[in-house]
């Protein structure tokens, strides 16, 4: 069957001022800020709920709302709003004495998620898989998409591309990039018992029995579970995510480490250990980039650079889990620079700014402006997420929920602006979408 006859066979699903494809975090704050703003708004998410990697992956930590020097509050909006909820309700966990970040339950986050939509007024579309779109004269015209009702067609004259892959910019034809180095993805569970003895101690004596490598990863508690953690300890390497076979042995190759984990830690820690959850969907950091009209760059996201029309703050340090030696590099504004390799069998430390002969006193903060968000071929649609048009450092530390969580609301705020001036997104000002902002 050709495109013609799959779209001519499809079932009209409705029409809207804006479909976010994508139901993660930052496809629901864009479509809730589009909501707020009095649009009609659908969103298409091909699981069973909302969060993506906050809720499916299990990965709950939200970082600071704060500067580096914990005295401004630089990130507000919907991030500071569900994060006040989840710890209202005892969800969530103000963590940490430098820096406070949030850990939360990622049941609970669904949940609340679920109310944030539905209170908004957005058509949620669950069980549905974006399967390919119609375009007219530089625009997106509708996505057809696949659920139980079969193929259908949703129409809008907005459309906000929130996949995480760019699964809409690929089929609009958008140029793209993939970094010669993509951050492996991770495979996520619940472990059941703090573990007693040092888990890289562990792996270096008896992994080998279990298929195991000493690997960089990291762990965290849940608030409310008590003896239950969360722990991201292995890395897939050299698959690409994107692609449906490589996900699909990712994904086989994570459920074996994290079940030899398991075996490893009953015969050598303690039998009581069980893997409580696996999350349903192994975690992807890094897949394919697509280009827009700002690429963030390493050097300017840590000198703090500002731009008139920023529409995102942040402090995460530049994370990057190395392709294939088993290491992580963070890079703060501070200036201090530290590789881990393995579970802390070696730690190399530097500092960035002294090697670059960098002086100045450090940024409290970075920034992105809106421009991040224009691409320049489609009238009437904005990528959001971690495709974003970033540099590998800057990639490093732009890709966290926090940050995305901002980029996704400044998404769903420009689409408002675009359909409210009858202008393509090439045409808006980012000025008037940081006025709305904030
Ligand atoms: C192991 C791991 C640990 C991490 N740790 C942290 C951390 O501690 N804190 C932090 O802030 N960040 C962390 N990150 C990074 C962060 O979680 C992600 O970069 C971020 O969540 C990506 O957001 P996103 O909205 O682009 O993608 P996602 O959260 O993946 O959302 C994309 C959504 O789109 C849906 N979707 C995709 N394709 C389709 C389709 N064709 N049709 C319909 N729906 C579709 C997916 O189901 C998903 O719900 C971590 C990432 C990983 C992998």
């Amino acid at each position: 069957m050709n495109s013609t006859n799959i779209t001519l066979s499809c079932k009209d699903f409705g029409h809207f001022d804006v479909v976010v494809v994508g139901g993660g975090c930052t496809g629901v704050f864009a479509a809730v800020r589009a909501a707020r703003k009095g649009l009609k708004v659908a969103i298409v998410e091909k699981s069973n709920c909302f969060g993506g990697v906050a809720t499916n992956g299990l990965v709950n930590i939200w970082h600071s709302l704060y500067d580096i020097y914990n005295k401004e509050q630089i990130i507000g909006g919907l991030t500071q709003e569900l994060a006040e909820t989840l710890i209202n309700r005892g969800y969530g966990n103000l963590e940490g004495t430098v820096s406070r970040y949030i850990s939360f339950d990622p049941n609970a986050l669904k949940m609340i998620l679920d109310e944030l939509v539905i209170n908004s007024g957005i058509k949620v579309f669950f069980h549905t898989f974006y399967h390919s779109l119609v375009t007219r004269e530089g625009g997106i015209e509708a996505v057809i998409v696949a659920n139980k009702d079969g193929l259908g067609r949703i129409g809008a004259d907005f459309f906000i591309d929130a996949t995480g892959d760019g699964d809409l910019c690929r089929d609009c034809g958008l140029e793209s990039y993939v970094d010669s180095a993509i951050q492996p993805p991770s495979p996520c569970c619940f472990l059941d018992k703090n573990i007693r003895s040092d888990l890289g101690e562990l792996i270096r004596l008896h992994g080998a029995e279990f298929g195991l490598e000493d690997d960089w990863g990291w762990g965290g508690t849940i608030p409310g579970l008590e003896d239950i953690n969360f722990r991201a300890d292995f890395h897939i390497f050299g698959k690409m995510c994107n692609h449906a076979d490589q996900l699909t042995e990712a994904e086989i190759e994570g459920r074996k480490k994290i079940y030899a984990l398991g075996e490893l830690l009953k015969k050598y820690d303690d039998p009581g250990h069980a893997i409580v959850a696996l999350s349903s969907h192994i975690g992807i950091r890094e897949t394919v980039h697509y280009k827009t009209r700002f690429q963030a760059t390493e050097l300017e996201l840590l000198t703090g650079k500002s731009y008139e029309d920023t529409v995102m703050r942040g402090t995460y340090r530049v994370d990057i889990h190395h392709q294939n030696d088993n290491g992580i590099t963070f890079k703060y504004l501070s200036g201090k620079q530290v590789t881990y390799y393995g579970k802390g069998n070696q730690t190399v430390t530097r500092n960035w700014m002294e090697d670059m002969g960098i002086t100045c006193t450090p940024a409290p903060y970075y920034q992105v402006p809106f421009r991040i968000l224009v691409q320049e071929k489609i009238r009437n649609l904005i990528p959001v997420g971690r495709m974003l048009n970033a540099d590998r450092g800057s990639f490093g530390a732009l890709r966290v929920m926090v940050n995305l969580n901002q980029l996704g609301e400044a998404a769903g705020t420009a689409a408002y602006c675009c359909l409210d001036e009858g202008k393509p997104i090439q045409d808006i000002c980012g000025k008037r979408v940081q006025k709305e902002l904030q």
